[in-house]
């Protein structure tokens, strides 16, 4: 066991995001001391396979000398250079412009961020400005989907949908509104993807409808819906969902920053979609979370847009740390490895991933197997046949969690019985096999 004195150290100072305080108090801290590959090695010793990149970010695997040493040389050559007042830094162009290269249509245009939150919140102000710009401030609603997760920042912890982000905050949404998750598994139209797809479009024309046109400035959708408990939507639902913003003249943002980089297989769902959105906001695999950034890529007609909006006025958008020239190299440097058959090992361990949990599915507790990729769920029942999920109140998710960390395996569990998977791209078959045997041994000690 580690030390009691970091626990108490922890309990006594460190703030943990998104957990019950008070449960954190009373559990104490597990803390990770080293990794590589796909094992992670906590401070006692024990060894796990990281079946979660660590939160859905590690992409490339722990351990990259290459990834160290960008940082370290840019860190030595220049550690900091602000973008403001149109000053830059090599690394940060060049990414830009690697990036716009490999990007959907016209999103030609990259803004640096320092994560997801900051990446969606950056396009809520510049969704507001370009409808500003265009003559139309009145459209200041925003339109997006019940369980969705778009960060948690002030303004856009509006754009999602679990209830923990919301609750006791006492922040007004009122200009955000939701419609149904395009969820299979549990959807009332049932599960046939025509008819998902069907019941996602009406109700988006519908909600518009409701708020009036307009007033409606866009509407945001993850391509997966990653923290709701991976709800995949059917093949063609992203794209329908983009045609109906385009005809109803509103803005499409699609939400990648889970699955961007690799964690579907290309480099962006929406490439393998056939889908150019007005923008796409990403983060984490961007430099596979080695250093925070994320990034907002922006079609070239809304950049034109705001651009001549502004005219010679500042757009007053920026932080200190956007473009960050560590963060930059480092993200070129793990664009290099993903080209390196990164891509291509996440491709095949992904296919062998969802190959082996859906050899899981005649387990009495799995309802559903899904994924796509190196990103996947599996989701517990306690009745198969009428789908009944496993009771959140009695802390299912939490004790699954502690036994698959006992088995020497990390996962998500979700507070709805819904287990997540998302291990780094990098992973070896016996990676693999290691994460589909423990999570075997753990569902047989759930029973
Ligand atoms: N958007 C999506 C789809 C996410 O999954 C997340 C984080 O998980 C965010 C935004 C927020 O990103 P961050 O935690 O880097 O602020």
């Amino acid at each position: 066991m580690y030390s009691n004195s970091l626990i108490e150290l922890d309990r006594a100072h460190l703030i943990h995001p998104v957990a019950s305080y008070r449960g954190h108090e009373q559990q104490g801290v597990r803390v990770l001391a080293s990794a590589r590959g796909a094992t992670v090695t906590d401070a006692s010793g024990r060894q796990l396979v990281d079946g979660f990149a660590g939160l859905w970010c590690v992409n490339a695997g722990y351990g990259h000398d290459s990834i160290v040493e960008a940082a370290a040389r840019q860190m030595r050559e220049l550690p900091y250079a602000t973008a403001y007042f149109g000053l830059g830094s090599e690394p940060a162009i060049r990414l830009a412009s690697e990036l716009a290269e490999r990007a959907p249509g016209d999103l030609d245009h990259v803004y640096f961020t320092l994560g997801g939150s900051d990446a969606v919140d950056s396009t809520i102000r510049f969704v507001r400005y370009y409808w500003t710009a265009r003559g139309e401030p009145r459209r200041d609603q925003f339109i997006s989907i019940e369980m969705g997760y778009h960060g948690s920042s002030t303004v856009g912890a509006g754009l999602t949908a679990l209830p923990a982000f919301h609750a006791g905050f006492g922040i007004p949404f009122d200009w955000q509104h939701k419609i149904p998750s395009p969820y299979p598994y549990r959807n009332p139209v049932g599960e046939d993807p025509q008819a998902v797809i069907a019941a996602s479009l009406a109700a988006l024309r519908a909600k518009v409808e409701e708020i009036g046109p307009e007033r409606v400035a866009a509407f945001y959708a993850e391509p997966i819906q990653g923290s709701g408990g991976v709800i995949v939507p059917p093949r063609g639902w992203l794209k329908a969902m983009g045609d109906l913003c385009r005809e109803l003249g509103i803005l499409f943002i699609a939400d990648e920053v889970i699955t961007g980089f690799g964690r579907t297989g290309p480099l962006f769902a929406c490439s393998e979609e056939g889908v150019v959105p007005d923008f796409i906001t990403t983060a984490k695999g961007l430099t596979s979370g080695y250093v925070p950034m994320g990034a907002v890529f922006m079609a070239d007609h809304v950049y034109q847009t705001i651009a001549d909006g502004a005219g010679p006025s500042a757009v007053g958008h920026g932080y200190t740390y956007s473009a960050h020239p560590v963060s930059a190299a480092v993200g070129l440097e793990v664009l290099k490895l993903y080209e390196n058959g990164l891509l291509e090992n996440g491709r095949k361990a992904g296919a062998r991933l969802m190959a082996g949990l859906e050899a899981l599915k005649d387990h009495p507790l799995v309802g559903e197997v899904r994924g796509r990729g190196m990103l996947a769920a599996v989701e517990l029942v306690v009745d198969k046949k009428n789908k009944t999920p496993l009771p959140a109140e009695a802390q299912a998710a939490r004790r699954i969690f502690d036994r698959a960390w006992e088995n020497g395996l990390v996962i998500r569990a979700f507070a709805n019985g819904v287990l997540g998977y998302a291990p780094p791209l990098c992973c070896t078959d016996a990676d693999i096999d290691a994460i589909l045997e423990r999570t075997a041994v753990t569902l047989d000690q759930t029973l």
